[in-house]
């Protein structure tokens, strides 16, 4: 039996890393073509830099929920948890969890000129640092993925999905649905699946669920370790 958890930056907001369509939220602010456009992105070298730079920082001071740690208590109690989250911060790992992130890691760099992929804690100078491998300046970009560009861990994610039977259990957690459709993950899916999200979205469809639970994911998420343990007959 497999666990298959999906995360978004709803789990992250109680944490004070705004989620992508905040009011308050540093993407607010930018234009996604200026910050996360494959297609464009090295027109915008210096603007790039500057904002991961920036997110970089504010996000090395931030700490998990215990949303987080709930997720952490169910991979120590259960077999065969597969977390996967569209979050580029890191407190999933601040908090124990194994995790496969399908945008990528704000602590990594990437250098499309030669495919390195290196960890990066610091500030990109974008006039002066260049690749530790192949010494590309222009080819460096934060290892996040951009819109337009190839997100390497979606087959495993899809096939995941594919794979889950009636004996399973399928949570989504803290997304829109909007940049991955949470429908096209349900419709077919038969596992017993779970929706946690701060409010009804209408860009997901609740009743392909067999229970959601709107609220904040810090308030919710222990009905969830209980519900699981249920389920299994822990
Ligand atoms: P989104 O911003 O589109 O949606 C966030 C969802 O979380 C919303 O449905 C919202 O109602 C819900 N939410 C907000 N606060 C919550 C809370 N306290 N408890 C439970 N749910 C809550 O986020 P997305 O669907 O993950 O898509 C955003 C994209 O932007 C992703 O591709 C991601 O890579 C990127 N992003 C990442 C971060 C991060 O790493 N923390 C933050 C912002 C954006
Ligand atoms: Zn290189």
């Amino acid at each position: 039996m497999t666990i298959l958890i999906f995360t978004g930056a709803g789990i992250s907001a109680p944490s004070g890393i705004p989620t992508f369509r905040d009011e308050n939220g540093l993407w607010e602010n930018h234009n996604i073509d200026d910050i996360a456009n494959y297609l464009t992105w090295r027109q915008n070298f210096q603007n790039v830099h500057d904002f991961y730079n920036q997110r970089r920082q504010i996000i090395k001071t931030k700490s998990p929920n215990s949303a987080h740690h709930v997720i952490k208590s169910i991979q120590n109690e259960f077999e065969n948890v597969i977390v996967y989250t569209q979050n580029i911060d890191d407190l999933f790992e601040k908090a124990g969890v194994t995790t496969i992130h399908l945008h990528g890691s704000i602590n990594e760099m990437k250098c499309v000129a030669c495919g390195n992929i290196w960890e990066f804690y610091d500030n990109f100078d974008a006039g002066y640092d260049t690749c530790p491998k192949c010494g590309s300046k222009k080819g460096v970009k934060p290892n996040v993925v951009f819109f337009h560009e190839n997100a390497p861990n979606y087959p495993s994610f899809y096939k995941n999905i594919i794979k889950l039977t009636e004996d399973d259990i399928f949570i989504v957690i803290g997304t829109s649905g909007v940049v991955i459709d949470v429908d096209a993950l349900t419709f077919d899916n038969k596992a017993y699946k779970i929706l946690i999200n701060l409010k009804d979205e209408e860009t997901i469809n609740k009743n392909y669920f067999h229970e959601y639970i709107f609220g904040d994911a810090v308030e919710t998420m222990p009905y969830l370790l209980e519900k699981l343990r249920k389920l299994k007959n822990v």
